[in-house]
């Protein structure tokens, strides 16, 4: 990549960045999202065929913001994982084969809908399950889950149109391994782009977050789905394991770690399965010194903290040109003292529950090794709940390039701030990683960002914002981001042969 030399310009003399004080005047009154008129079940089965099995161990699902237990699914067992592809396989094989494009576009439509008229309810459910603010499912997770079906029942009768001049034909039956961090709307990704292109589908959601993929699965079955189109078991990695090596699944969808990515395409190597990867993360958010910076903050806040930063795309590295790198911290302090931790289902609540203790610990540990490394912490200064998994707000300055916090996937609200000088600079800073999925662009100037982006190695880049999704885009990474894209007509020929 050549980004043409400039002439530098007289660094931005920092301006006194003065304290927001809204926090300080007065309290929020609590404004929780009532759960009170929800009914859960004690105990879910898998949903195989059209119905819920109870076969298995049973293992719980528990609230991270209290500790609680919410209720309790079985593991599904090599058997009980065959008989929810041998159910898939029947339905490919019978009507659900024969259906045109049309008819599936109908009932891709119809779920669509059916997630619109229950967003309360689903939003509720993916807060209590998952621990994320409600604020966040109820105005991202949910709608865009709605979207992705929306979106895919547009494709279903205009595959055609889609890739002009081949035959296609759909794989078969695809197992899809879902990961925690977004459990409704990971299941809207496999589960669309999958039906709209006429393939059937085993997905086992996460063990620690099956809730709104069952209520899914009752929708779905509302809005008309024939039996055995979706079927979802439960279980730890092990079920995962069960599904990639049966012999009648005709692809992998796997979200999750690059380690278990990794994993899975080793087991799958010589098997003929088709496969896509979509894994971790330490994407770069590049401010440049002409950048709106306090829009910029905002971006980086939304692009960190945003769902407790379990997110694979989040903007956990940030990129500061020197000359405004003071500024930028200043603000970036000033801002996080306004974040709000704490319960979930308050609609005030920025930053919830992380979502297990597991991960509590792996954070906790990062950020002592961050600690130990010679970096400058700075952490919100909140009290936090007494029960259930919370983590302040964090971010380190003075990190070394060489350091875990500057190269691991944290997968937690924590961000490692380092500066540069040059355009060229940041591009390699940017670029020093083993991911390649995220990436975020700050700068007045549309031709510095579009050659900025050009340079890159990241499968999203976003320009003057962070975390915009649709499903009309395709997503997806490089190197042990993964591969394949999801969305878009991109994401549709990774569920279909498409013959020349
Ligand atoms: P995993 O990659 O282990 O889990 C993702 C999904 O894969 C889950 O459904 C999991 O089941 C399943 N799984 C686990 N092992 C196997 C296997 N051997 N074969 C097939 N499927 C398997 O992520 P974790 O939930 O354990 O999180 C670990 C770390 O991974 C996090 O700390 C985070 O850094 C990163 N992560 C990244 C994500 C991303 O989107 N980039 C998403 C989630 C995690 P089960 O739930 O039972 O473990």
């Amino acid at each position: 990549m050549t980004i043409a030399p400039r002439k530098r310009k007289a660094a931005r003399r920092p301006s006194p960045v003065p304290k927001l004080l809204f926090g300080d005047l007065w309290e929020y009154a609590p404004a929780p999202e009532r759960a009170d008129s929800l009914h859960l079940a004690d105990r879910y089965g898998h949903f195989i065929d059209g119905a819920f099995v109870e076969r298995g161990a049973w293992f719980p699902s528990i609230n991270p913001a209290t500790g609680e237990t919410l209720f309790e699914v079985p593991e599904a067992d090599a058997g009980v994982v065959d008989e929810a592809v041998r159910a898939a396989r029947r339905a490919l094989a019978g009507p659900w084969g024969r259906l045109p494009g049309r008819e599936r576009a109908k009932l891709l439509y119809r779920i669509g809908r059916r997630i619109q008229e229950n967003a309360r309810e689903l939003a509720i459910l993916e807060t209590i399950d998952n621990g994320k603010p409600i604020r966040e499912s109820r105005d991202v997770d949910v709608p865009l889950a709605a979207a992705h079906f929306l979106h895919h029942a547009g494709w279903a009768d205009k595959l055609e149109y889609a890739f002009p001049a081949a035959r296609i034909a759909p794989l078969g039956v695809v197992g899809s391994i879902i990961p925690w961090n977004f459990p409704l709307l990971m299941a809207a990704w496999k589960i669309a782009p999958a039906l709209a292109t006429g393939n059937t589908l085993v997905l086992k959601p996460a063990e620690t977050s099956p809730l709104t993929a069952i209520r899914l699965a009752e929708l779905m079955r509302e809005a008309g789905l024939p039996p055995g189109v979706v079927n979802i078991v439960h279980g730890p990695g092990a079920t995962g394991e069960r599904i990639v090596d049966h012999p009648g699944i005709a692809k992998i969808a796997f979200t999750g770690s690059t380690e278990v990515g990794k994993r899975i395409q080793r087991r799958l190597a010589g098997s003929g399965k088709r496969l896509t990867l979509e894994l971790g993360g330490k994407g770069a958010q590049i401010v440049f010194e002409d950048a709106s910076l306090d829009q910029a903050v905002e971006g980086i806040v939304d692009g960190i903290y945003f769902n407790q930063g379990h997110v694979c795309c989040a903007g956990s590295r940030l990129l500061v040109q020197e000359s405004v790198l003071d500024t930028v911290i200043a603000k970036l302090e000033n801002r996080i003292a306004t974040l709000r931790v704490g319960d979930p289902l308050d609609k005030n609540t920025d930053v919830g529950a992380i979502h297990s203790r597991a991960q509590l610990e792996k954070i906790e540990e990062l950020v002592r090794s961050g600690i130990e490394a010679g970096a400058k912490m700075h952490q919100l200064g909140c009290e936090l709940p007494e029960r259930g998994w919370f983590f302040r707000p964090t971010f380190f300055t003075e990190v070394a390039p060489s350091s875990r916090i500057a190269r691991e996937e944290i997968f937690g609200p924590v961000l490692a701030v380092q500066s540069f000088r040059t355009p060229e600079e940041a591009v390699r800073k940017a670029n020093d990683t083993r991911y390649g999925l995220s990436a975020g662009i700050w700068t007045d100037k549309g031709s510095k960002l579009f050659a900025v982006a050009g340079a890159l190695r990241a499968g999203v880049v976003w320009g003057n914002s962070f975390n915009r999704f649709d499903p009309a885009s395709p997503f997806g990474g490089y190197q042990e981001s993964g591969f394949g894209r999801e969305g878009g007509r991109q994401g549709l020929s990774a569920y279909l042969e498409v013959r020349p």
